[in-house]
């Protein structure tokens, strides 16, 4: 899919279009990076989240869900090494005031070499700059930019700063400013769900009565300042993040960072998506928690892009909350050692983490349901846009359409909706000729479209239409709930397999 522009800008217009997301605020012009899901927007994140959670929470045997609060107390950010740490080295030119991520500045230098089949140049360019991040190097950095003669986009000059740290945590007052010190109520908006989920580590394994291997799920908001928040819901600066942390016995973090990544990857292609548009990528310049770390890469329509992160981040953590905090983050192992015949005893646990931005899921999902077909004939122009979502995913999963507002056909369509509504989102529309209202509905991914017509008075029989392949059948009305429902347990991705022969 290696960037598509066009496709990209189509996918944009086609959820502002749909009802899927609307920028935020956007009778004032929109704030930047900051986005809201619309009608039918909101009902597909919600079921990624499903989803997730379901695999996450309700099919693991060791692994529970929290729901921890935004606001921490401002010394977990210390200790998480996110108020020295979470930086992004950035530069900014002189003449058109732009501030660009040193990173992202010199890719986008490197993906114009390879447009220009200067792959090899390329691939020791972003080598190079791998090398100089891992250091901190940021006057080899800004040296780099400029013996490769890098210019800003705007201002198509070289005119540089120096390059810089910028730390991407928001931050707000808390309570009323003038009961204490400055500075004293200065709380962050979490960067990230993960330290939620380590504060409350202790609660939950003893609550719980939680034996390690065992795992702490979490989906919420998380606040990134991002330098350059762009590509739509790519990069935001509001965002949500689906993580779960694992804990482990130290010394074992090998083999289930190993785990997880395949049972991630296995978690994508689940959702029936074509496994070549997935890559591993692993770090090389690890982040300041992490012993290994890799990214699960989707290839979206503006190329191979991070979707999810597993990190390896040992005690990283949970030691330092043990030591600012003062209180003891250790487990007690009760299991036999069989290298000493004794318990393992006490100890703070490994960590290992898969991380998704919910957001970048929902662009992963819509970017590969979405398609334009041409459907013209020889004697008639005619297309269509289909979202081909796995049906468990999307946002209605069945429409009843009366051919005709009379005749008790509506009647009989809104009993057959009753019926159902209970099951899986339903919906009703009686306005405009059944091929427009099947055009509309090809549009938001809803994969069975079933029709009332004057044989359902006779006979109880509708007509079902399957999304993807446009075949018709006739079917009995006692038959619809059943079809439906197998389609959203995932028996199958393809609304077609569907397709009832006898
Ligand atoms: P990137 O390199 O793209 O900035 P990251 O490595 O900082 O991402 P992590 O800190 O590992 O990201 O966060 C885990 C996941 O959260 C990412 O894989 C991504 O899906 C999501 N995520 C991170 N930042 C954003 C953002 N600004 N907008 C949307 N999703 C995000």
């Amino acid at each position: 899919m290696a960037n598509d522009s066009k496709k990209f800008q189509d996918i944009i217009s086609h959820c502002k279009e749909y009802g899927f997301i609307f920028p935020s605020s956007e009778i004032y012009d929109g704030l930047q990076a900051v986005y809201d899901y619309g009608q039918w927007g909101s009902e597909l994140k919600k079921n990624i989240k499903d989803y997730w959670w379901k695999s996450m929470t309700q099919l693991q045997e060791n692994i529970v869900g929290i729901d921890a609060a935004i606001f921490m107390h401002p010394t977990t950010w210390k200790a998480s090494g996110h108020v020295d740490n979470f930086n992004d080295p950035m530069i900014d030119n002189k003449d058109s005031k732009k501030r660009y991520r040193v990173d992202h500045l010199i890719e986008a230098h490197a993906e114009q070499m390879v447009a220009n089949n200067r792959q090899d140049e390329a691939d020791g360019l972003i080598a190079e700059m791998e090398k100089l991040l891992a250091k901190d190097d940021f006057p080899g950095l800004k040296k780099l930019i400029e013996t490769y003669n890098i210019k800003c986009g705007i201002s198509g000059t070289s005119n540089w700063t120096d390059v810089r740290q910028f730390n991407l945590m928001f931050s707000t007052e808390f309570g009323s400013s003038s009961s204490s010190e400055e500075g004293d109520n200065i709380v962050y908006l979490r960067p990230e769900t993960a330290q939620g989920i380590f504060v409350n580590f202790l609660n939950v394994q003893k609550t719980g009565r939680m034996k390690i291997p065992f795992g702490i799920a979490q989906i919420g908001k998380a606040f990134r300042n991002e330098i350059v928040a762009r590509q739509f819901i790519f990069r935001m600066r509001e965002f949500e993040q689906m993580e779960m942390q694992f804990f482990i016995r130290p010394g074992t973090q090998k083999e289930w960072y190993e785990h997880w990544k395949q049972e991630r990857l296995k978690w994508h292609l689940s959702l029936g998506t074509d496994s070549k548009n997935y890559r591993f990528h692993d770090h090389i310049k690890l982040a300041h928690y992490a012993d290994a770390a890799c990214d699960i890469e989707f290839d979206f329509p503006i190329g191979f892009k991070e979707l999810e992160g597993i990190h390896s981040r040992t005690d990283f953590d949970l030691k330092n909350h043990q030591e600012f905090s003062k209180k003891k983050m250790q487990y007690f192992d009760n299991d036999i050692d069989p290298a000493t015949g004794k318990a393992y005893g006490n100890y703070i646990p490994f960590v290992i983490e898969t991380s998704i931005g919910l957001d970048r899921m929902f662009l992963s999902v819509i970017s590969n349901a979405y398609e334009e077909q041409d459907l013209s004939t020889p004697e008639k122009q005619d297309s269509r846009v289909v979202l081909k979502l796995p049906p468990r995913l999307a946002p209605i999963k069945m429409a009843v359409l009366p051919l005709v507002k009379k005749d008790g056909l509506p009647e009989i369509a809104r009993q057959i909706i009753d019926d159902c509504k209970s099951h899986f989102h339903c919906f009703f529309e009686e306005k405009d000729t059944i091929g427009k209202r099947y055009r509309r509905m090809d549009a938001i991914g809803t994969p069975f479209c079933v029709t009332v017509d004057q044989q359902t008075k006779e006979d109880s029989t509708v007509t079902i239409r399957h999304r993807d392949s446009m075949q018709q059948e006739r079917i009995a009305i006692a038959d619809l709930k059943r079809i439906v429902l197998e389609a959203i347990s995932g028996t199958t991705t393809n609304t077609s397999n569907f397709l009832i022969t006898n």
